[in-house]
């Protein structure tokens, strides 16, 4: 049996999807989002985590299909009422691709409606071999600019753009992916990247949702435990009329833009 390595499994979400859901957290991350809430994500094996001077516990562990779905298949009844599923997040689920591929076709196999959350820095051509598997995607894009990107994640933006587009133009998908914009100030909040952001997703007709994530500055805490450097202590949360401006920003021009997850 194939198997991969999960930092996490959370039960009952409902902000990574349509309805009520299980949520695997993938362990490894190609990007280094300077915001990142979830660094535990980003190392691709298991690692220490301390806390103070103890060691506390490891993160992240190796874990078979069948002993996810051990889990998954235990809220089965929920998923149907609520039309909710599995959501594989992380980290970046396609960076373990048979892993993510085996826990895709059990999924189906068992009718349990699937969703893959997604920096988008993958090969186009693992997306394509999975996607008859995949309902529904939840996509980040943070900024436009190539050389910010660059800047403040760690790598350029062709590809995560490049991809969504092929996938923008799949019928299957113009609605059936939510778009994720983490809104951190002086960084992506500015006119120009949310400007420059709409007008991509117009462009390629984009017609589903958009969800805007408020900078939080909780993860701090986090990076020195695992012993990392925090780049953004200086930054605030954005205020809740920014949010809203940019929220009303969005929806001047589509239907479905929240502040949230
Ligand atoms: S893509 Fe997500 S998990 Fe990866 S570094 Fe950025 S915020 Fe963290």
């Amino acid at each position: 049996m194939v198997s991969g390595i999960i930092f996490d499994i959370k039960k009952f979400a409902i902000h990574d999807g349509p309805g009520i859901r299980t949520t695997v957290f993938f362990k490894g991350c190609p990007l280094k989002c300077w915001w990142c809430h979830n660094p535990e994500s980003q190392n691709p094996t298991p690692q220490k985590y301390i806390s103070g001077f103890k060691v506390n516990e490891t993160i992240g562990r190796i874990i078979s299909v069948k002993e996810v779905f051990k889990e998954v298949e235990k809220d089965i009844i929920y998923y149907d009422e609520s039309g909710g599923g599995v959501t594989f997040s992380g980290g970046e689920p396609f960076m373990q691709p048979k892993f993510l591929a085996a826990l895709l076709s059990q999924a189906k196999l068992l009718e349990i409606n699937t969703v893959v959350d997604t920096s988008g820095y993958v090969a186009w051509k693992l997306i394509k071999s999975m996607l008859s598997y995949i309902d529904f995607f939840l996509y980040d894009l943070k900024l436009f600019d190539s050389k910010l990107h660059y800047k403040y994640i760690g790598i350029d933006n062709s590809i995560i753009l490049g991809n969504l587009k092929k996938l923008l133009q799949l019928m299957d998908y113009r609605q059936n992916i939510n778009i994720r914009i983490p809104i951190i100030p002086t960084i992506t909040d500015t006119s120009e990247n949310l400007t420059q952001i709409r007008d991509f997703l117009i462009q390629n007709n984009f017609s589903g949702k958009i969800n805007l994530l408020p900078y939080n500055p909780l993860g701090e805490r986090k990076y020195e435990d695992l012993g990392m450097y925090y780049k953004l202590g200086y930054i605030q949360p954005p205020s809740s009329e920014k949010m809203e401006e940019i929220r009303d920003f969005f929806l001047e021009r589509f239907n479905q833009c929240i502040i949230g997850g």
